[in-house]
């Protein structure tokens, strides 16, 4: 018999969402906020979702190839 194992995608998703607030002195689900779009990567804002205080920030390339707007 096999055993029932956690889907590590949800376990993963689950984790990134949840972020040690200060304010809220515990790990709260957070709301990622786009906050900037450069040429090659977007820059995101972590907010808490329980106080709304900043708790984090994220850079992540852009996925799509890069189209150059002219
Ligand atoms: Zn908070």
């Amino acid at each position: 018999m096999m055993m029932p194992r956690p889907n590590r995608r949800d376990f993963e998703d689950l984790e990134a969402s949840q972020i040690y607030c200060p304010a809220c002195r515990r790990a709260m689900p957070v709301r990622k906020r786009l906050l900037l779009v450069l040429l090659d990567r977007e820059t995101y804002d972590y907010v808490c979702a329980g106080c709304g205080a900043p708790v984090g920030k994220k850079e992540e390339p852009l996925s799509r190839p890069a189209a150059r707007p002219r």
